[in-house]
């Protein structure tokens, strides 16, 4: 028997839950995420399994959650229920409701032989997190769409569903008299990426989830906005249906809905037994991410239909379906304060300190906040309960806060004006920037951000430099740029704290070794602005030598291939600062590496120029002419602009190129002038 103490813990979760559920269904404003309603729900049915005598016919274990909001939508009574499921979480939960359910199919008796045999097919869905949708037609005649409500009865939303363009308003002529197609409504990514961004330059506040703007764009009174929300529907499953083929699987109702036109999922897998459904839970939660909209799991569901009449329901949920669920990626937690971080480029980042949380499989406690307007859009404020995400590889987030219970008396966050650093610099957002920076070049926290960078692995990759060891040389004034590396004194190095010989050793060797780094490496390290990996690659391979790309103007940067405007833009302004001019030269002293490999042998005299070949040629095909013009760094376009540097022009040329070049005053060139140019890089006369 259950104490008082028991019965009352069940009271106490079945009102949070009802709670929950009113906050979730009914104002599509939660205020726990789903992982921790899920652990309540959990919590009570763990305590119904042991005192069955304490569940209740309204316990939400036994009936479909939600209700409809009859004040703002007109009831609509499904003709048949609309139901939950049930789910489990791992390979273990999975394999007992197999188990349950061939004992149960094995205790019922099967209509025909063929049904009888032991193999149970599956079909294998994902599992959408968006709204559960009825769809009803008559007379092949769009009529009606509901939402599930409790279940039993849901919310009209006829005119709002009608603003779905995927969904048919008619169907085709051999519709049976009664149709009603069941599925998912749920917002892209895509699509939701793009309404935040309309909400946030609106000055209002973006939705936490896409399951969340899907229910808001819904449930709206006025289908002009649904309209504008960008919804879209999986269908899945047949509600009332009179008339029509008849159907002996799951999966023959699936090919049935795609042919009336209505978007099924392309992912949808008929799999013969618990193996191969448990290897697409698995698959599926490796790549959920590659997909544009959200899925929380892998709806499993018997496939032969007389078999799922056989195993028929719960009051809650079919039996013959299940939902292997994800672990979670979103948690709520407390923001204990916001702080700003000093990058190696002085950008000044907020980020959240949050009350560690276990989410995506790990503990998190920091999260970015990305920049002052995420801040104010988000209206985070310390103090605050917030949703915090973390999916796949992706840094963790903070998506918002929960409102509803923002403790009293706080206020918006303010950015700080001074960096956080010792000196106290000041802060300053540039006009037309999103970010904030500290421009004081002797910042600490920049230095040190630097020379990490300059050490890391995609950079010169000085292994035994680490963060400690960076400050620790800052700290004793040894190093402040990266060329001090190059000049330490390494008897003082050696008498540093924590130090040794060996050590020392360890770092001088991997200091030398950094020497010989490829150029665009050393690139990479050299912390210009927006520049990467493969733009430094990029410049390397156009230009060949570090002093031809400090040679040369935005436009013949731009010229690169792979190198856009904003990063020749940024190298250039680097290039003419003159404490960097030094810091090139001290490194030049230090016997940096500043040549890219020789390739194929071709000096990149065309570096940034753009050539333009017309007619034929003597010495060369047209294919051998773009080649020479690519081999020195060049780029050989089919068509003139006014970017164009020069038009060789051969026999027979292209009588519109010509004109266009002359037109736009560009020089052109005969044969001889061509080897000129590609001797030498410059226009003859
Ligand atoms: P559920 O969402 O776990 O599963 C049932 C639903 O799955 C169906 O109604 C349907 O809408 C959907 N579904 C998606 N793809 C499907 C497919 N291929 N086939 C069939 N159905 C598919 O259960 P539920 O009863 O709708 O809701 C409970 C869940 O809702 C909780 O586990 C939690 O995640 C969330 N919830 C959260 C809160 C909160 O406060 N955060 C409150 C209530 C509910």
């Amino acid at each position: 028997m259950a104490d008082r103490e028991i019965e009352q813990r069940a009271e106490q979760l079945r009102s949070e839950i009802a709670e929950h559920n009113r906050r979730y269904y009914e104002l599509d404003e939660p205020t726990v995420s789903d992982a921790e309603y899920d652990e309540l729900v959990r919590q009570l049915s763990a305590i119904e399994e042991e005192f069955p005598e304490l569940i209740t016919p309204d316990s939400p274990t036994q009936r479909v959650s939600g209700a409809p909001v009859t004040t703002v939508f007109a009831p609509v009574t499904h003709a048949v229920p609309m139901m939950s499921l049930d789910n489990v979480f791992g390979e273990d939960e999975l394999q007992a409701w197999v188990e349950r359910l061939h004992r149960r199919l094995a205790g019922t008796p099967a209509a025909s032989d063929d049904e009888s045999s032991d193999e149970v097919g599956y079909v294998c869905e994902l599992k959408i997190d968006g709204l559960a949708i009825s769809i009803r037609y008559e007379q092949g005649r769009y009529v009606r769409a509901a939402t599930r409500g409790d279940g039993r009865t849901g919310e009209d939303v006829t005119e709002n569903v009608r603003t779905i363009g995927q969904i048919p308003e008619r169907l085709g002529g051999d519709a049976p008299p009664v149709v009603e197609v069941r599925g998912e409504i749920y917002m892209a990514l895509s699509a939701f990426a793009a309404l935040n961004e309309r909400q946030v330059a609106a000055g209002l506040r973006p939705f936490v989830n896409p399951r969340n703007a899907a229910a808001g764009a819904l449930r709206q009174k006025d289908p002009r906005i649904t309209a504008e929300r960008e919804l879209a529907l999986w269908s899945y499953q047949l509600g009332q249906v009179e008339g029509g083929p008849a159907f002996t699987s799951h999966h023959e109702t699936l090919d049935w809905l795609g042919s009336l036109g209505f978007p099924v999922n392309p992912e949808i897998r008929r799999v013969s037994g618990p193996a191969e459904v448990l290897d697409l839970c698995v698959h599926w939660q490796q790549h959920r991410h590659d997909l544009d909209y959200e899925i929380d799991g892998v709806v499993i569901k018997v496939d032969d239909l007389a078999r799922q009449h056989r195993l028929g329901f719960t009051s809650k949920a079919p039996r013959w379906a299940i939902a292997y669920k994800f672990p979670p990626e979103e948690r709520t937690t407390r923001l204990n304060d916001i702080m700003v971080s000093i990058g190696r480029t002085g950008r000044a980042t907020p980020y959240a300190v949050l009350e560690p949380v276990f989410v995506g499989g790990v503990t998190v406690s920091q999260a970015t906040l990305h920049n002052e307007d995420q801040v104010r859009a988000k209206d985070v404020r310390p103090g605050d309960k917030v949703v915090v995400r973390r999916a796949g590889d992706v840094i963790p987030e903070v998506l918002g806060a929960v409102v509803a219970e923002r403790p009293a008396g706080t206020e918006p966050w303010q950015f700080p004006t001074e960096c956080p650093c010792p000196l106290r610099s000041t802060l300053v957002r540039p006009e037309g920037e999103a970010e904030h920076r500290c421009i004081n070049p002797e910042c600490p926290f920049q230095r040190q951000g630097a020379i990490e960078h300059f050490a890391s692995r995609g950079a010169l990759d000085i292994d035994a430099l680490g963060e400690k060891r960076i400050a620790q040389l800052i700290d004793a004034g040894m190093v402040a740029s990266v060329a001090d590396l190059y000049e330490l004194d390494w008897d003082k190095v050696t008498q540093l704290e924590r130090m040794g010989e060996t050590s020392a050793a360890n770092l001088r060797a991997s200091i030398e070794a950094s020497r010989d780094k490829p150029l665009p490496r050393l690139l990479v390290g050299l912390n210009i602005r927006h520049l990467g990996p493969a733009g430094a690659e990029a410049l390397a391979s156009a230009f060949g030598t570090l002093d031809r790309i400090r040679a040369a103007s935005v436009d013949e940067l731009a010229a690169a291939d792979g190198v856009g405007t904003i990063i020749a833009e940024s190298v250039h302004t680097w290039f003419a600062d003159p404490a960097n001019r030094e810091l090139v030269e001290r490194l030049r002293a230090a016997g940096l590496n500043f040549e890219a490999p020789a390739g194929d042998g071709q000096p990149k005299v065309l570096a940034g120029k753009t050539v333009v070949v017309t007619g034929t040629l003597e010495g060369f095909s047209r294919d051998e002419a773009e080649a020479a013009i690519k081999a020195r760094g060049g780029k050989s376009p089919g068509s003139v602009s006014k970017k164009t540097t020069a038009m060789v022009v051969g026999d027979s040329p292209g009588a519109a190129k010509v004109t266009k070049a002359e037109a736009l005053g560009v020089p052109v060139l005969d044969e001889a002038g061509f080897r000129e140019l590609l001797e030498t890089g410059e226009l003859l006369g």
